[in-house]
Order: structure tokens, then sequence, then C-alpha cells
């Protein structure tokens, strides 16, 4: 059974409003219980660890979720990095293999994209991490520190890079005991398996799967769930 860690512990200075961005409201809760919501209903995960701001001292149970049932959530302090905060919930979340990774800025997810994430990493003996991305559509430019254009990429062969990500547990654990330099480096958790000479495969994920960095992001979100809601015929928006 796989086992999923949340991390929630960035300050979220971009998002300019003033306490972190897992606890910023995102159609009437705290935007990290989206994720909670999603990963939770994902079949096949038995636990979800999930790394919270310094500043939260609630209960992550405290919320109004969905989803009664186990699988049960449990709460640690983020670290100075995001590699840092996967760390500290790898090491609180327990037993269970694959490891599913998920960046709670990513509150649109939905238990199915997940799911499929998972079940690509199943299909390919020879992968160490299946991860969700979405091929580019705008043409992407190497730009200089003097403002000057040096290349322009083949758009073909480039993908955005999302959550989830999806690692068998030893090769997660392998590519995260390296020094803390390395790990401050790491915007993804992939990259460090990639560095390693480790196999990642990708997923097509989903443009709704957007990551909430700026207030613009925060108000399309509110609307795609308002959207989801509506679909489904309820007042309260809902996965
Ligand atoms: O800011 P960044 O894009 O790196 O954040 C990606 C995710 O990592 C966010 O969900 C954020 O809450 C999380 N994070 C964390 N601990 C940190 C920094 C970021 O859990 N120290």
């Amino acid at each position: 059974m796989a086992v999923a860690l949340i991390v929630a512990a960035g300050s979220g200075e971009r998002l300019g409003a003033g306490r972190p961005k897992a606890l910023v409201e995102l159609a009437g809760r705290p935007l990290f219980t989206w994720s909670m919501e999603a990963l939770r209903a994902t079949s096949g995960i038995e636990r979800v660890a999930i790394a919270v701001p310094v500043d939260f001292d609630g209960d992550a149970s405290d919320f109004d979720v969905a989803v009664p049932a186990p699988p049960p959530v449990l709460c640690v302090r983020g670290g100075a990095t995001r590699s840092e905060s996967v760390l500290r919930a790898l090491d609180a979340v327990g037993p269970g293999d694959p490891v599913v990774v998920h960046d709670a800025a990513r509150a649109l997810v939905t238990a199915g994209l997940a799911e499929s994430v998972i079940a690509a990493l199943e299909r390919d003996a020879d992968a160490d991490a299946a991860i969700a991305a979405m091929p580019v559509t705008d043409t992407i430019k190497r730009v200089g520190a003097d403002g000057a254009v040096s290349e322009t990429l083949e758009r073909r062969e480039l993908w955005a890079v999302q959550t989830p990500q999806v690692f068998r547990r030893a090769a997660l654990e392998r590519a995260l005991d390296v020094p803390a330099a390395e790990l401050a480096r790491a915007t993804d958790d992939a990259w460090l398996i990639e560095r390693a000479g480790g196999k990642v495969i990708v997923v097509r994920g989903s443009d709704e799967n957007l990551k909430v960095t700026t207030p613009l992001d925060l108000a399309l979100a509110e609307l795609l769930l308002a959207g989801r809601s509506a679909a489904r015929g309820s007042s309260r928006p809902s996965l």
C-alpha cells in the first residue's frame, strides 16, 4: 500500500496574504485541506503525512473534509526547505511503498490523477518514479543575466512538471540522503532521482492541477472549484 506526503510548509510570500499559503482560505477552508481530501480519497493510499507551517497549531482532523473514514492524517512541522519538509514527512509517515509526494499549493489535484500516476509506476518495473506533467505550450528561451536570449529550447521535448510525484520508497530515501545544500537546490524530488541516474517517467497531468502561487492563481482556483460544485449540483465546493 502507498503512503502520501503533502508539503504545506512554504511561506507563500508571492501570495501576499500575510500568512502561510497552506492556511490561506480557498473556497471556505484552508488551502492544504483540499489536497489532503483528494489524497485521502485516492485508492491504495493508507496514510497521509502533512508537513505544516511552523505557526499551525491545529490538527488536520479539525477541518471539515468530505472523507470521514481512514486513511489517517499525521501533521509534522515542516523544514526550512521543501526537501527538508519532504524528509520530515517521510520520517513520520510510517511504512508504505510507493510514496506519493504532493505540493499543497496544487490544491485542485484529484484522486483520479494521483491514481493514474501510481498506476504508471506500477506498470513500469524499471522506473524509480512517475510524475505528473503537462506538455509546454509557450516557446521557452534561455535568457542571460544581461537580459539577452542565448537559446530557444525545442518545445516538443519540454514538459512543465507538477505533483503528484510517486516514488519507489528505497529510491526516494536514497535520493534524499544527500547534503543539505543539495536538498536546498531541489525544486522537486524527481530531480534528486535524475541526478543519481534513476529513471523518472512522465504521466499527463491536468491544466486544472495548477500551482496556487499568486492572487490570480487563487482567484482561478476558486472559480474552478465553484465550477466543480456547480457541475455536481452542490452549494459547497468539493472535489
Ligand atoms: O515555494 P515552492 O514552489 O517551493 O513550494 C512548493 C511546495 O512546497 C508548497 O506546497 C510549499 O508549501 C512546500 N514547502 C514546504 N516547506 C518549505 C518550502 C516549501 O513544505 N520549506
